[in-house]
């Protein structure tokens, strides 16, 4: 028999003592559930609220006068983007790229020939326009070197092994809700008054979460050697694991946004802040993008770092569209 201070905190109470009595699972205590997430390192994630607006506005905006006059690719539900600032003068603020999309391709239409784009995901596709963006700057770079003539967001680094953007340049990424997975996963939950972790899946959160081949949502990635995705595995039938939004964004916090190919000639990128049009919850975007792996990534060679974004939800949040995201995904960058 079990109580609580509700029927619903006994109900979940009962629920725990069942099945670590059927299964062996051992009910963890509430105060040590929110591990992944040492609060004390949050203090500095606040971004101004005047920004955050301006930052989802332009991206926002842009997407409705890209798609304006066509109702096919205006539809959307997952819309991101990426926006540069420049801190040496606060109105010089561009939307670097724009990108919807919500789905990834089935296991069967993957290309060896790397024809094909496995993950459409809006954040995820803006990214890949930002890369875009650094091929062309890269290019202008090398014409300068030429005529001499034009600018661009990059300078040589002393050594003259490679470049890096000048400081004065910042990144932000605007997604119109939580990143899929860890993100978002627990964001419209609220916490219970007496600050105790009483989620139903909290003994999930912090994980590595796959999305699901065709479909929309995540799941647990489970841990073990049996684990490693082949490629007959796919062929055959084996569900495509792709990384969750969150996870992927976690993974550009450490190595870049830049990519393993232009990480030879360039020092990582990282995102000066995360803007959300809804779904925003700081302790789990904090959990998400970074708190879940501050205690393992330490002591990165440098100009490598940890790097921990500034987070904030725009004041016009987005509502909740319950139909059917559409197959499309749209991309468009300032290159
Ligand atoms: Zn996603």
């Amino acid at each position: 028999m079990k109580s609580g201070n509700s029927k619903k905190l006994a109900k979940a109470a009962a629920a725990r003592q069942t099945l670590s009595k059927l299964y062996g699972l051992i009910a963890t205590p509430p105060s040590a559930v929110l591990h992944h997430t040492p609060i004390s390192s949050m203090c500095n994630i606040h971004m101004p609220q005047t920004l955050a607006d301006k930052i989802a506005k332009l991206v926002c905006e842009k997407f409705s006068e890209l798609t304006s006059g066509n109702p096919t690719l205006a539809k959307r539900k997952v819309l991101a983007g990426i926006v540069m600032t420049n801190e040496n003068d606060l109105e010089d603020m561009k939307v670097i790229s724009v990108a919807t999309g919500t789905k990834c391709i089935n296991g069967e239409h993957l290309s060896l020939q790397g024809q094909c784009i496995n993950d459409c995901h809006a954040e995820i596709m803006a990214r890949r326009c930002l890369l875009h963006f650094l091929y062309s700057q890269l290019d202008k770079l090398v014409q300068r070197k030429v005529n001499g003539q034009f600018s661009t967001v990059f300078e040589e680094l002393e050594n003259q092994k490679g470049y890096r953007i000048q400081p004065q340049y910042k990144f932000h990424l605007y997604i119109n809700t939580a990143p899929c997975g860890d993100a978002r996963i627990f964001a419209p939950h609220e916490e219970e008054a007496d600050r105790t972790d009483r989620h139903p899946n909290r003994q999930s959160r912090g994980l590595l979460r796959t999305k699901i081949e065709s479909g929309e949502g995540t799941i647990p990635i489970k841990a073990g050697a049996d684990n490693i995705q082949t490629w007959d595995g796919v062929l055959q039938g084996e569900r495509l694991r792709t990384m969750s939004c969150s996870d992927k964004i976690a993974k550009w916090n450490v190595v870049g946004l830049q990519g393993a190919l232009l990480s030879h000639f360039l020092e990582p990128i990282y995102l000066e802040s995360i803007v959300l049009g809804s779904l925003f919850s700081a302790i789990h975007m904090y959990r998400a993008v970074c708190g879940r792996i501050e205690q393992t990534v330490q002591g990165l060679p440098s100009p490598y770092r940890l790097n921990q974004p500034k987070m904030n939800q725009g004041s016009s949040t987005e509502s909740r569209q319950p139909q059917k995201a559409p197959t499309i995904s749209v991309n468009w960058d300032c290159g």
